[in-house]
């Protein structure tokens, strides 16, 4: 019976794998829609610092533009002071003055500010082709490694369910149909370890003459509570424990 169990532990451990394997699977398009998604975000945004750029360009172009005529205007208006030749006139022309000269402070703020974000952006902008160039490869690298691996996992889960199937034909039937009908009752988990004195599942106390009988291995014993098989835990069997860790995958 102990050898039974061992293959019903291995054949649950299948199960969660075969199950996270064909989860991946699944997953695979979605990944792959995603890095073409991401993609282009950041094309967008990359060549978006480029558009923007060049419209900071162009506005500048035009500010400084303004800002000479407006300095033109300035001087004729200060001309025309000196030849006023009454009151009237001569307030009308200082007014222009003031709020040619008021204009001309905000011109000089804008160019400033548009000449500090063309100047922030220039390097952006102009490597902006090399960079979705470079986005691009990698987002190709990155499918790539994905679809390697959707075609690698086809292998994986043929090869779990044909351990699945050995180990299946290994065990009494009837073991095995326990086991199934306990797993579809308790979301996959048919087997419990015991870990200190209790059931690893969902936690109740297991009585001393339940865990002499699977120490022995007499014979399937089940969790009082829970209704899994009960086994002994590797922490428990030392002899067990090194098995374990050399099949866990790198992911
Ligand atoms: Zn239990």
């Amino acid at each position: 019976m102990k050898e039974i169990i061992e293959r019903l532990v291995r054949l649950q451990e299948i199960g969660f794998e075969l199950r996270a394997a064909e989860e991946e699977r699944r997953r695979g398009p979605e990944a792959l829609a995603a890095v073409d998604r991401a993609f282009e975000t950041q094309r967008e945004e990359i060549g978006g610092e480029r558009l923007r750029y060049e419209a900071l360009v162009q506005e500048l172009h035009r500010l400084r533009e303004e800002r000479e005529r407006t300095r033109r205007r300035l001087e004729l208006a200060q001309q025309k002071l000196m030849q006023v030749s009454n009151q009237r006139e001569y307030s009308a022309v200082l007014n222009e003055i003031d709020s040619g000269k008021a204009h001309m402070i905000e011109l000089e703020q804008a160019i400033e500010t548009r000449e500090s974000e063309i100047e922030e952006l220039k390097g952006p902008a102009a490597e902006a082709d090399e960079r979705i160039a470079a986005a691009r490869e990698q987002a190709e690298a990155e499918k790539r490694r994905i679809e390697q691996r959707i075609e690698e996992l086809a292998g994986v889960i043929e090869e779990l369910q044909r351990q699945q199937q050995e180990l299946r034909s290994a065990i009494p039937p009837a073991v095995v149909a326990r086991f199934e009908a306990i797993a579809r009752a308790r979301g996959g988990v048919a087997l419990a370890a015991i870990v200190n004195d209790a059931c690893g599942e969902c936690r109740m106390r297991v009585r001393p003459q339940v865990i002499n009988l699977v120490r022995r291995g007499a014979e399937i014993q089940i969790c009082d509570s829970c209704r899994r098989i009960l086994y002994i835990a590797p922490d428990e069997a030392p002899a067990e424990a090194g098995k374990r860790g050399a099949e866990t995958s790198g992911d």
